[in-house]
């Protein structure tokens, strides 16, 4: 039997009894982090880095948690447990499992970029590496973070110039945060929409650190939106709640905006190609960095990295998750996937 199975519930350990990132409930489930496609409520029992933990208690409630630091080791039915960091958004973790003398790792999401916030990124030695895939094509190509902070600094100050409010369209759980790091040094009031504020406050109340930030709510005056700052989800976005910033310049991050198409699709003045997870080189230099013999990938361009991982000596399998339905992935949004360019047939099929 496989030390990771692969079943209807999610990914299940039969030798520990337990699943990691389940998406039916289960009695003990290790969550990777904290995205609602990843962290499902309805769990008996959940096991999660420490600063996880309070963002599970904001979005699923009070529920049974266990926490743990990163490289902190746990043993659960004889098998060793350990948390390592993902660098995809804060808490995130890869879940390495021992027994045995085999070694399985599970990524989560991940990002081999260290955004400052999220940890970096460890590669861990295994045998089999379960790797995500969300962005496994190689169009898919980040440009260095300080430059996409940059760009979207003299973005807002040119909308300023204008008379403009600046709206960033950003997830509320790992982009948001990072967006406010790119700000800062602008020293310019943040204002943010329900969402956003509310994860700012759970993690604020963490411990973390986080710049200051104002919620806008009813009461927040025309007047005082002028030409500022403003960010919001992706729900928001062409919304009526955006009526009051108008004037306004829309910019949304993501890393589907690689492609052009998509800028021009949302309807943006301004497409900001940030992730939070992995381009192409860096699924492939964290597959390569594992050792691993096998490599099972999931969610994303799945057909192709595995292909790609194949053609190139490294022993690949796809598999078929639920995840994919939080921050960019794309059955967020099957209209971003449509646009992609060079993927096959059959892969389109499985995103739409
Ligand atoms: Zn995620
Ligand atoms: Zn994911």
């Amino acid at each position: 039997m496989k030390l990771i199975e692969f079943t209807d519930k999610g990914l299940y350990c039969a030798a520990g009894d337990f699943y990691i990132d389940p998406w039916k409930p289960v009695k003990k489930a290790i969550i990777t982090h904290a995205h609602s496609d990843h962290a499902r409520p309805g769990n008996k029992h959940y096991l999660c880095h420490y600063l996880t933990k309070p963002l599970l208690q904001a979005r699923l409630g009070d529920n049974d948690y266990q926490s743990i630091e990163w490289n902190e080791f746990l043993l659960i039915n004889g098998v060793k447990i350990s948390l390592h960091p993902a660098g995809h958004i804060i808490g995130s973790s890869q879940i390495r499992v021992e027994h045995n003398n085999e070694i399985w790792v599970v990524s989560g999401d991940y990002k081999t970029e260290n955004d400052g916030i999220s940890g970096r990124f460890e590669p861990v030695p295994c045998n089999v590496f379960i790797t995500e895939s969300t962005f496994g094509l190689p169009i898919y190509n980040w440009a260095a973070q300080e430059n996409i902070y940059t760009h979207i600094r003299n973005w807002i100050l040119n909308n300023k110039e204008n008379g403009k409010t600046s709206v960033l369209i950003a997830y509320s759980l790992g982009k948001a945060q990072r967006l406010l790091k790119a700000i800062g040094p602008l020293q310019e009031k943040i204002y943010v929409h329900g969402a956003i504020w509310n994860m700012h406050q759970a993690l604020s109340s963490a411990g973390i650190l986080l710049p200051e930030v104002e919620r806008i709510t009813p009461d927040t005056s025309k007047e005082t939106l002028k030409k500022s700052i403003v960010i919001a989800p992706p729900g928001a976005d062409g919304s009526s709640w955006m009526k009051r910033m108008e004037p306004y310049a829309t910019g949304v991050c993501s890393g589907w905006m690689q492609v052009r198409g998509n800028v021009r699709r949302r309807n943006a003045d301004a497409g900001f190609v940030l992730s939070d997870h992995a381009d192409w080189k860096g699924l492939l230099s964290a597959v390569k960095a594992t050792g691993a013999e096998k490599v099972f990938v999931t969610h994303g361009f799945q057909s192709t990295f595995s292909r790609y991982l194949n053609e190139n000596g490294i022993a690949s399998a796809e598999v078929k998750t639920e995840y994919g339905n939080d921050d960019e992935e794309p059955a967020n949004d099957a209209g971003f996937v449509e646009s992609v360019p060079d993927i096959d047939e059959q892969n389109t099929q499985e995103k739409l």
